[in-house]
């Protein structure tokens, strides 16, 4: 086995009886990054120097009796999550050149328990898309098919997870960017509860629906990550102060007991034949591994796109008003006017996506729409919410598939935005109940990854991963790895 293939929790044992050193673990990476990116190119900085010097420091650290679970392993964190240093694009023109003085909180955690950043993951710009497309550099591919997209916005890092470029990544999940690139490229990605993980340093995209979270190579490694990243952070005033648990100790092999809803609305039309095959074979495995699994109708899941691109939107134009070409960032200079400064800045700086979001969200928040829009989307996401509470009285999860289609192929979607936005359907409504959800490898159809949504009450990323770890060690998905 290529040291690039092992997971979190084999790596550590290899580093902890000293078989390996993190150095050799951080070379293999970065070779095999060496190697894969100009066919990939899931990043869009590559931190060599930094992560030999942090290869040597969790060297002196695992001599010193201190191995931390993720002492020594190779990381990638998307490129919208602050680190001090070292250049934090989101893909954006905006942002090319913008180097923050300051780690975000999730950063300063990963680096605390010794992790070793091998670069910054490419991601949709400023995470709006579902395909890596809208990256103002270069699409990231997928690994299991280099002409198709990897999901979004997280894509660089799942990509990198898939192909052996990191060990584990963190992405950003506004409306499934950490699940739906997980399902894309056979990975596991898990979004926390809305205020689990501190976003403190996360450049926001939509405020009351961000939320960070571990793509990694199998289940224990997301509780291992998760254990890292999760806890009340003073910085950020909407994480929430509940107690991190031990998360790998909600990993047992069997779901005797547990009940699984399976909502209808998620089998939605357009869905691909070969993705329900899939589903319907992962919901056998479960019954088989002690569940009871009913169907369950979650009507207003139909209106969670449209109060999503109302409500994302809206808090993304106020987000976005910011760059305006005077504090950071970009700075189109050339003008005689102070407002035709701004102007060019923002024209030049944003892409297309970017443009069309901030569009949508001012008009939506402009007196006389306000009402009709913001405020009606605000009242249809309580609905929603309310829906999925009263679930969660019957059902200790949801099964669901978390795209309805395999990874598509570059530029099928992209002259169609509203196709786009519509891969989306199945992860947009947890970010609008702030709910827990992950995904996990399930299946192939035509060899192209399927993944499975697990979706439970806020804080229950135990059950998540309880249910996610059963299903993983009665099947083989996880193993298979890219040809590339
Ligand atoms: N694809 C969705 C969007 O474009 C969700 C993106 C995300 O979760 N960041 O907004």
């Amino acid at each position: 086995m290529n040291l690039y293939d092992l997971t979190i929790h084999q790596s550590h044992q290899l580093l902890k009886s000293r078989q390996i050193s993190s150095i050799e673990l951080t070379r293999s990476a970065l070779d095999h990054i060496d190697r894969m990116e100009n066919k990939l190119h899931a990043l869009v900085t590559v931190t060599a120097d930094l992560a030999l010097s942090q290869a040597q420091k969790a060297d002196e650290r695992i001599k010193n009796g201190d191995a931390t679970p993720l002492v020594g392993i190779p990381a990638i964190i998307k490129d919208n999550m602050c680190t001090r240093g070292i250049r934090t694009t989101c893909s954006s023109r905006m942002l090319q050149n913008f180097i923050p003085p300051y780690n975000a909180t999730v950063v300063e955690k990963l680096n605390s328990e010794g992790i070793v950043m091998v670069g910054k993951g490419n991601m949709d710009e400023f995470a709006m898309g579902s395909s890596t497309e809208n990256s103002a550099f270069y699409p990231t591919r997928n690994p299991w098919a280099l002409d198709r997209v990897p999901g979004g916005s997280s894509g660089g890092s799942a990509a990198g997870v898939a192909a052996g470029e990191t060990i584990f990544a963190l992405g950003s999940d506004t409306g499934g960017s950490i699940r739906q690139p997980a399902g894309f490229c056979s990975v596991v990605g898990l979004k926390p509860t809305y205020g689990r993980v501190s976003r403190y340093g996360l450049v926001a995209f939509a405020s009351s629906l961000d939320q960070i979270g571990p793509l990694t190579r199998d289940v224990t490694d997301a509780a291992l990550v998760m254990n890292a990243i999760a806890g009340h952070d003073p910085q950020d005033s909407t994480s929430v102060s509940q107690p991190v648990p031990d998360y790998t100790q909600a990993l047992t092999p069997h779901l005797k007991g547990l009940r699984l809803g399976v909502p209808k609305e998620y089998f939605v039309e357009g869905m691909q034949p070969g993705v329900k095959q899939v589903m319907q074979a992962a919901i056998l495995k479960l019954e088989e591994l002690g569940a009871v699994v009913e169907e369950i109708s979650l009507p207003s899941t139909k209106y969670a796109l449209a109060v999503y691109y109302i409500i994302a939107p809206s808090e993304a134009s106020a987000n976005l008003a910011r760059y305006n070409g005077v504090k950071y960032g970009f700075s189109f200079q050339d003008t005689d006017s102070m407002w035709e400064a701004m102007d060019k800045t923002r024209q030049y700086g944003f892409g297309p996506e970017v443009k069309r979001r901030i569009m949508l969200g001012t008009y939506a928040l402009s007196s006389g729409y306000y009402d009709a829009y913001y405020l009606k989307a605000q009242k249809v996401r309580t609905l929603i919410g309310m829906e999925f509470a009263r679930a969660f009285e019957r059902f200790d999860a949801l099964i669901t598939p978390t795209s309805p289609t395999v990874p598509f192929k570059i530029g099928e979607k992209t002259e169609n935005p509203l196709q786009m936005y519509l891969s989306d359907i199945c992860t947009i409504p947890t970010n609008i109940a702030g709910i827990p959800g992950i995904s996990i490898p399930a299946g192939f159809v035509d060899g192209l990854p399927v993944g499975m949504q697990i979706l439970s009450r806020p804080f229950a990323e135990e059950t998540l991963l309880r249910v996610a770890y059963a299903y993983e060690q009665a099947t083989e998905w996880h193993k298979r790895k890219p040809d590339v």
